[in-house]
């Protein structure tokens, strides 16, 4: 049973080592930004809500993606396992989270701090040319990560349940160090 959080800046590398992660622990990968880009794409009320939000590199209010993952936890393949990339993003969300893993009886193995050098970041997002990947808004987003989520690290390694992994290596090696971080 693995139930992991990954944290770390945007072009960290979370989200490609928690897709291939959760695909060879045959469990759901959930990535926020991921489901809120898809409904920005199907245009649904959601994605009309949220669009502005990811346009401009700020969070999207707790309550709609406290409900995103509300909805996506309580389905039947997540009993099993899960990855969470991407939430929680700030101290509210993460006592959210506890809170609703509590009432179904389950809990976080570890939250995973992916650590790359702010340089690096930067290139790798201009060079990923996502539609919220210009100048500005990385720049914002970066500005948000270290207000609001990076505090989460304390929150974690507080609890015993934070580990680090080195991601500026090639991603290969990043995947075995975070294998031998967590143990599996
Ligand atoms: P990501 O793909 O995780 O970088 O997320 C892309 C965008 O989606 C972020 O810049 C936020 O606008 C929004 N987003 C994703 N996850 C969250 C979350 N947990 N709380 C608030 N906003 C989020």
């Amino acid at each position: 049973m693995t139930r992991l959080i990954f944290l770390g800046p945007p072009g960290s590398g979370k989200g490609t080592q928690a897709a291939q992660l959760a695909n060879n622990e045959q469990i759901p990968h959930i990535s926020t930004g991921e489901l809120l880009r898809k409904a920005v794409e199907d245009k649904t009320s959601l994605g009309l809500k949220v669009q502005s939000y990811l346009d401009e590199g700020e969070l999207v209010p707790d309550k709609v993606v406290e409900d995103l993952v509300k909805e996506r936890l309580s389905k039947s393949d997540a009993s099993s396992g899960w990855i969470l990339d991407g939430f929680p993003r700030n101290v509210v969300q993460a006592e959210f989270l506890d809170k609703l893993l509590e009432e179904v009886g389950q809990w976080t193995d570890w939250a995973i701090a992916m650590e790359v050098p702010d340089d690096v970041i930067v290139d790798r997002l201009r060079e990923r040319g996502r539609s919220d990947d210009s100048e500005e808004t990385i720049r914002h987003r970066l500005e948000v990560y270290r207000e609001k989520t990076a505090p989460l690290i304390d929150f974690y390694r507080g609890r015993g349940q934070l580990k680090s992994v080195n991601g500026n290596q090639p991603i290969a090696d990043v995947a075995a160090a975070l294998k031998q971080a967590i143990g599996s």
